[in-house]
């Protein structure tokens, strides 16, 4: 049913050892690294032949997508990550098929989070640039935000998420966002993951103590951003 894909088992295989040569190099093991593989704009079919291939945890960032891969998919042991921007009304219907999401951003979002949903992990997403609409909460921000999910009964804090900004090194945004990580964990000492590190930049993270990768174009091959688009609604824009 799932026919083997040799090049993407191929591009798995090398980001798999990269990622392990990055972990011992910044003397660290592999195995505290989970490795989400990012599938937006990707087939369901792509992500079944991931799973065949011993992927457990696949990242989408646009909530209608993710809904209908995750339905197609239900029968796979997969863990879901949301990874985009998370619009206040469909927070809850996110929360039914993602499993961990990493871009809770401000209050106002925690707040319509209804407390009786199922408890999913969560990161606070911080924005390592000044730019508003690049996402996340600003550095200053953080905590106050932390508390509020803290307190909610739906969620449980694993830690932190940041992208990489595309004007600056990542190797000093990342050793930012280490220092925002350590702040977290004076609040709340068992949010201590650190979301971050890409296709471009995993090398980078990792060095700064990322614990998950969330890396797309090296496994999947590029995205000609309609692919999904074209296959599942004909017409739709799509965009990064
Ligand atoms: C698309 C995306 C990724 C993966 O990016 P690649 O460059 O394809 O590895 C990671 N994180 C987020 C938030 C994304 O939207």
């Amino acid at each position: 049913m799932t026919a083997p894909n040799q090049q993407l088992t191929e591009r798995l295989a090398a980001v798999q050892s990269d990622i392990a040569r990055s972990a011992r190099a910044a003397g660290r093991a592999p195995e505290e690294l989970t490795t989400i593989v990012v599938t937006k704009f990707h087939s369901a079919q792509l992500v079944r032949e991931l799973a065949a291939l011993g992927v457990r945890n696949v990242g989408e960032n646009r909530h209608q997508e993710a809904a209908e891969k995750q339905a197609e998919l239900s029968a796979l042991e997969l863990t879901w990550h949301f990874l985009g921007q998370i619009q206040r009304n469909k927070v809850r219907h996110i929360m039914q098929y993602a499993n961990v999401l990493h871009s809770v951003d401000r209050v106002a979002l925690v707040n319509a989070i209804p407390s009786e949903l199922p408890r999913r992990d969560c990161f606070v997403q911080v924005n390592l640039t000044n730019i508003p609409a690049r996402g996340g909460v600003a550095p200053a921000d953080l905590l106050t935000l932390a508390e509020r999910v803290l307190e909610h009964p739906a969620l449980n804090l694993l830690g932190i998420m940041a992208v990489a900004p595309l004007e600056e090194e990542p190797a000093a945004a990342f050793e930012r966002l280490r220092g925002y990580s350590d702040a977290l964990r004076g609040l709340h000492p068992a949010a201590t993951a650190i979301s971050a590190g890409m296709s471009q930049d995993f090398h980078e993270a990792i060095a700064a103590g990322a614990t998950h990768l969330r890396i797309g174009t090296a496994i999947t091959g590029k995205r000609s951003d309609n692919n999904y688009d074209q296959q599942r609604t004909p017409g739709r824009e799509s965009h990064e």
